[in-house]
This record gives C-alpha cells, sequence and structure tokens, in this order.
C-alpha cells in the first residue's frame, strides 16, 4: 500500500532509524525536526499519516496534533505518537489531543507496519469521501468541521466479551457517556447483533472461547453491513502479533488487559468521533447531491435528473417488454400571470400546481420541472390510453382547484398537456419520445389551451403540426 509518511523528531537519529524502516516497506518517507517544520510540512506536501514524537522544545507533540486535528482541512489526517512514555495518563493525554494511536520508543517492526497499514486504509477511505464531498457540495452547504468538535455522548456500543468481570468493568467504565452499551458473550451473538442493531462501535475480546476473534472479524469485513463498523479489540499485553494481525484484518483500534478506565473511554471516544465525522461527510454528501438533482422551489427532479432517469428506465430491459408513457404539462398564459400579480404570486401558482400533480400520480411516476413552467411525469408500464385518461383528470383538478393567494384572492390557471407513449420493444430514442411529447403538447396549445392531446403518429400529415401556432 502507498502512503506518505511524515516522521517528525528533533533528535535526527531517531528520524533516521523510521526512515529506514518505512523506505524498506515502500513507503515515501517526509521528515521534520520540530513541530512548526511539521505543520508546514503538513500544509505544503498533504501527507497520509504522521508519526510525531512527543518530547520536543518550542512546540511538543500534543500541541501538534491538537493543531492538526482541530482543522478541518487536516482532522482527518492520522496521527501516531511515537513515545518513550509508557504511562496511561500521557497516553490518554495524547487521545485527548486527537492522536490515533501510539507507538512505544523503541519502535517495533511489526507493530509500526500493522499500524501505520490500518491508519493509511482508514485515510484513504476518508479521503474518498472528503472527495465526494467537496465536488458535490461546489456550494458549500455546511461548513466543514474538525473531528474534534464533534460529539461523542449516546453512542451505541457492542461489546463481545465472554469474561463476565472484563465485561461488566468495561461497561461500567463506559457508563459515564450515557450511551447504550450492549453486551454478548459470543462471537456468533456479537455478528447477530451487529448486523440487526448498527451499533457505533464494537468492542471485542482477542480471546474468545468459543470462537476465534479474527475470524469473526474477517467476517464482519466481509459483510456489506458492517464493513465499515469501528471495530475496538481487546487483547492480552503478551498478544501484539495477534493484535498485529487484528489490525491488519481490518480492526480500528485495540486495548490491552487489565483496561484502563481512562484509555478506554479516551479509544472509544476516538472511534466514535471517527464515525460522527464519516457520518457527517456522508450527509453533506447526499445533500449535496439532492441539490444538484431537485429544483428548489417545488422540490421536484429537476431536468438534469429527469434525463438521466428516462434514460435508464428506457434501456431497462424489464421495461422494454412494458409501454411508457410520457406527459409534457405547460401552464397556459403563465406569463400573464406574473405580469399581473407578480413573480412571487407566479412561484405560488407552480408550487400549487405541483402539490397537485404530486398527489394524483401514482409512486412508480416521476414528476419533474423541466424548467420554467413546464413539467414532465413518466410513467412507467403505462399505456396511452390509461395516460392520457391521468392527464385529463390532472387538468381537471388543476382547472377546478384555484390557488389560494395570502391576501385571499383565488387565482385560476390552467393547462395543455401533449402525452405520448413508447410501444414495447420499441427501440425509440427517449429525445425522439420527449420530442413526440412536445409536439402533442404544441397541439393542445394550437387548438386553444386547456386540453390533452396525444401524439399523432409520423404517418399522419406533417403539416397538422402547422397551423399549431398559439403560444
Ligand atoms: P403559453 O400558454 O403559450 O404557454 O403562454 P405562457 O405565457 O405560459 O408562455 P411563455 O413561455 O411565453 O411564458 C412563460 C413564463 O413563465 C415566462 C417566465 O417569466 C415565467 N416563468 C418561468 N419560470 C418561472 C418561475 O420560476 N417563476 C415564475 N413566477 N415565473 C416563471
Ligand atoms: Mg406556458
Ligand atoms: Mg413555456
Amino acid at each position: 500500500m502507498p502512503g506518505r509518511v511524515l516522521v517528525v523528531d528533533d533528535i535526527l537519529p531517531n528520524v533516521k532509524l523510521l526512515e529506514a524502516k518505512l523506505s524498506s516497506e515502500y513507503f515515501d518517507v517526509l521528515t521534520a525536526n520540530n513541530g512548526p517544520e511539521a505543520l508546514a510540512v503538513i500544509e505544503r506536501e498533504n501527507p497520509d499519516i504522521v508519526l510525531l514524537d512527543v518530547m520536543m522544545p518550542v512546540m511538543d507533540g500534543f500541541e501538534v496534533c491538537r493543531r492538526i486535528k482541530s482543522d478541518p482541512r487536516t482532522t482527518h489526517l492520522p496521527v501516531v505518537m511515537v513515545t518513550a512514555l509508557s504511562d496511561v495518563a500521557d497516553r490518554v493525554r495524547g487521545i485527548e489531543a486527537g492522536a490515533d494511536d501510539f507507538l512505544t520508543k523503541p519502535v517495533v517492526d511489526s507493530a509500526l507496519f500493522a499500524r501505520v497499514r490500518s491508519l493509511l486504509r482508514l485515510k484513504m477511505m476518508m479521503d474518498e469521501w472528503r472527495l465526494r464531498e467537496q465536488t458535490s457540495s461546489q456550494l458549500g452547504m455546511l461548513a466543514p468541521r474538525a473531528m474534534t468538535e464533534l460529539d461523542t455522548a449516546s453512542a451505541r456500543l457492542l461489546i463481545i466479551e465472554d469474561n463476565a468481570i472484563d465485561a461488566f468493568n468495561m461497561i461500567e467504565s463506559l457508563s459515564v457517556d450515557n450511551g447504550e452499551v450492549k453486551r454478548v458473550d459470543s462471537g456468533r451473538a456479537g455478528f447477530e447483533a451487529a448486523t440487526r442493531q448498527d451499533p457505533d462501535l464494537v468492542i471485542c475480546s482477542l480471546n474468545l472461547e468459543d470462537d476465534d476473534a479474527l475470524r469473526l472479524l474477517s467476517q464482519f469485513r466481509a459483510n456489506e453491513s458492517t464493513r465499515h463498523l469501528p471495530i475496538l479489540m481487546v487483547g492480552e499485553e503478551d498478544q501484539t502479533d495477534k493484535l498485529a494481525k487484528a489490525l491488519d484484518l481490518g480492526a480500528n483500534d485495540y486495548l490491552m488487559k487489565p483496561v484502563d478506565r481512562n484509555e478506554l473511554l479516551a479509544r472509544v471516544r476516538t472511534q466514535i468521533r471517527r464515525r460522527r465525522y464519516q457520518e457527517l461527510l456522508r450527509e453533506n454528501y447526499e445533500q449535496s447531491l439532492s441539490l444538484a438533482l431537485t429544483d428548489s422551489l417545488t422540490g421536484l427532479y429537476n431536468r438534469r435528473y429527469l434525463l438521466s432517469h428516462l434514460k435508464r428506465l428506457m434501456a431497462d430491459t424489464g421495461h422494454r417488454h412494458k409501454p411508457l408513457s410520457v406527459l409534457m404539462l405547460d401552464v397556459d398564459h403563465f406569463k400573464l400571470v406574473n405580469d399581473t400579480h407578480g413573480h412571487a404570486v407566479g412561484d405560488l401558482v407552480l408550487q400549487h400546481i405541483t402539490e397537485i400533480m404530486r398527489s394524483n400520480v401514482r409512486n412508480v411516476d416521476t414528476v419533474a420541472r423541466l424548467g420554467g413552467e413546464e413539467f414532465v411525469i413518466v410513467m412507467p408500464d403505462t399505456h396511452e390510453t390509461f395516460a392520457v385518461r391521468i392527464a385529463d383528470r390532472l387538468r381537471q383538478r388543476i382547472a377546478d382547484t384555484p390557488t389560494v393567494l395570502p391576501d385571499g384572492r383565488a387565482l385560476t390557471v390552467t393547462v395543455s398537456i401533449g402525452c405520448a407513449m413508447r410501444e414495447m420493444l420499441d427501440d425509440e430514442t427517449m429525445e425522439a419520445l420527449m420530442k413526440r411529447a412536445d409536439m402533442a403538447l404544441y397541439r393542445a396549445k394550437g387548438a386553444g389551451r386547456n386540453r390533452v392531446e396525444r401524439d399523432v403518429p409520423a404517418t399522419n400529415d406533417p403539416a397538422a403540426y402547422g397551423d399549431a401556432t398559439g403560444s
């Protein structure tokens, strides 16, 4: 796995040592000798992971970490603190500064590589989400946030632990965060609970009596619904190799027994925060996606969505064996509404018509705003005879239901509708079908408006469209 690793240490031999180890595993290594320089390299070179010394003059590792994690641009950059301190209090301090993990000097190779690879995987996933979010939200909807700002309360945790005392202690430690903690005592029950309840984090013992915890881990990663679920493994002091293996298989973090209460809390909070951050990215992405595909005045699908939807629908083999009808609808003399009552009233009329359309079609039908005062309704599996009937009912509804203006006045408008159908197994293009619906609409306008016309087969005299010059 390629990746750019930034090594930060004020003592040159330390830098050289880590650089040599990482280079031998084909990582791309950048270096810095103090905190400010590290921040500058991050800004300039955009590394994928930072290995950070804690004790440095001027600015210590905790402060560097805090700065990285509180900047929305770098908040997702994994930071591993490399420290001679093995004190739990220091580890907790580091995690609270936002560190993703710790390596103790002297650094053991297997632990180093497992850690780096695991965090790089995570970083790549986050990069992908950030990219999608950024490209789709050019509108800059929600300001990007730093991970450290996110709340970790009320999370749903699942503990897979068959040792009752260990489980009890963890549950008690975790109770301060007011989350919902559920415990199961076997791998099978854990897997089932995870797929059913979608917890925010799984805490899993590495030493289950009846199950192989590593196999369970692979199972979590192979399953669609649990693939991205954060997993924290809990092992024994002498199991570093097995824990490294767990990281390689996709565990997000681990702890050693006896579990220190504060370290457990800190690590759990880090995982929850990261999960919430990812959720936020995804929500932003989905929201901007829906903005790009819907019309803000009416909430209907826009032209872009309509065209891609219709294209897919017409190409779909299932639908090719059924007729498909398209209605094209245009408000009559709408310019007059604007000119007489103002644009704001025009908008209200469009919203009012939207509601009538929405409530008069089936769920499978798609209503879209093509632009201005023109709408399209796509009706899969619908014969033209039936489509025309629906269109006429719709036309009648609109003519009968005036828009009630804020001052109490009632304003009635009418619509003209053109209808076209694609026969089953017909190879007509979407453009041609839309064109025929548009022609039909044109004829409805020409024939006096407030009416529905079906398209005329191509064999008819094309001159029939010639005198429909009403608009
Ligand atoms: P016809 O019966 O032939 O369709 O006549 P018309 O006046 O409806 O047609 P025309 O295309 O001349 O005018 C459409 C008008 O719709 C002009 C435009 O200002 C108005 N319009 C387009 N989009 C909006 C909108 O979002 N809000 C409002 N209020 N008016 C809009
Ligand atoms: Mg019009
Ligand atoms: Mg128009």
